[in-house]
């Protein structure tokens, strides 16, 4: 077990930085997910943790010791790739082992130490077979055991489940999370897959273009992020966004305001650029939102696609037109349609007009130049803003 910190880590090649002065520190026994989209740097960083790649500049410490310098084998690291690479010609036992036989471990402390891990991934049983009589998720299990065996401080796994089908990967995910409750070690993972981030991670770095966007828990990029990029990024479908500008007492976008109130303006100038976030989860049909505490004005729109999922349906609304706004736009413009999730029993239509609202204490404003998030929730209905120390107890 031990805590990882990078320290202003960059990283560049001839004409691209692909790691961008990253600092961070993932705690003794968390497991931290490195998420982004591809080519934003996820793997390069935590390759400089591995030792696989040498920082341009910048440090990495693991527990106590600066490790910039050591060779990957004498940093107490153990990786996991999504290239399997299984001996062809050994059994699993074989495969297993092969690490710990290569260091002249004595054959005791080698069987104690399979079995062991063997039981982790619950590979028991199976210690004979070849790797052509394994399945996907087995054979990564082997690569996962051959880890373990190996004792590390850390645990470096980089896309390992995206080889595998779609039900497979989502029943590795809890094995995931079992393993790591059970060997309490430190873990960082890399995956571009947010929903894998999501359910497996104490915390997730997400990245884009190299640079930290949010190193925070699931649920607060989920409810607060940091800024535009994550807003994006985590959730799916992704959050609404509706450039606007501040007024008076709100927040004027092509086809509806809202109103702000003044415990929750930003700070920002009247007539300055802002740029509304609500989540498809977060727009309501007027006529069911009578249980919201603080719903906007309505706002007129016109049914396009319904996709049921099933447990939702999600119902791609359009504004200016209902509006009564010609469509000579692009009906892409962002700022034109607002996508809302509804209950699979809502009795809905494509084209088809509607009132909506959204629900206040939901709604994301962000600095549109910078991208900087600078309110989550524009009532006070529920408290003062996360994050902030209240000023006064009432
Ligand atoms: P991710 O893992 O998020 O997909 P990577 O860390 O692999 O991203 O890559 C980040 C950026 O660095 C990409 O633009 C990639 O093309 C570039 N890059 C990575 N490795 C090299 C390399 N060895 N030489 C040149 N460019 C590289």
């Amino acid at each position: 077990m031990a805590r990882v910190r990078l320290e202003n880590v960059t990283k560049r090649y001839e004409n691209i930085t692909a790691v961008d002065d990253v600092s961070m520190v993932i705690e003794d026994g968390e497991f931290v997910t490195f998420v982004g989209p591809s080519g934003c740097g996820k793997s390069t960083t935590m390759e400089t943790v591995a030792g696989l790649t040498q920082p341009t500049e910048g440090r990495i410490y693991i527990g106590d010791d600066d490790v910039t310098n050591l060779a990957p084998k004498d940093r107490g690291v153990a990786m996991v790739f999504q290239n399997i690479a299984l001996f062809p010609h050994m059994d699993v036992y074989e495969n297993i082992s092969f690490g710990l036989r290569l260091r002249k471990y004595d054959d005791e402390e080698i069987r104690r130490r399979v079995e062991e891990a063997a039981s982790v991934v619950q590979l028991e049983g199976m210690l004979d077979r070849m790797p052509d009589e394994l399945s996907g998720g087995q054979r990564q299990r082997v690569a996962i055991a051959r880890a373990i065996v190996r004792n590390p401080d850390v645990f470096l796994m980089d896309e390992p489940l995206a080889n595998l089908d779609a039900k497979l990967r989502v029943h590795m995910r809890t094995e995931l999370q079992r393993l790591h409750r059970e060997l309490d070690t430190t873990i960082i993972y890399v995956t571009h897959d947010q929903a894998e981030a999501m359910t497996m991670s104490n915390r997730i770095a997400v990245l884009n273009a190299g640079r930290l966007q949010q190193l925070a828990p699931p649920l607060v990029c989920y409810n607060e992020p940091a800024n535009l990029f994550v807003a994006g990024f985590i959730g799916s479908p992704s959050m609404n966004f509706a450039e606007g500008e501040l007024t008076e007492n709100g927040l004027e976008t092509a086809n509806f305001t809202v109103d702000l109130d003044p415990a929750r303006m930003p700070e920002r100038g009247v007539g300055d650029a802002v740029t509304l976030g609500v989540r498809p989860e977060d727009v309501h049909l007027a006529t069911s939102a009578e249980t919201l505490a603080a719903p906007t004005d309505r706002i007129g729109a016109r049914t396009d696609v319904l996709e049921p999922m099933g447990d939702e349906v999600f119902v791609y609304l359009l504004l200016s037109e209902a509006a009564g706004g010609s469509m000579e736009q692009d009906p892409a413009t962002s700022s034109d349609q607002l996508l809302m999730s509804v209950t699979p029993d809502t009795e809905i239509a494509a084209n088809q007009d509607v009132d909506v609202v959204l629900d206040r204490s939901k709604i994301h404003l962000f600095d549109t130049a910078t991208g900087e998030a600078l309110v989550h929730g524009v009532t006070d209905l529920s408290g003062p803003e996360p994050g902030t120390t209240p000023t006064e107890a009432e």
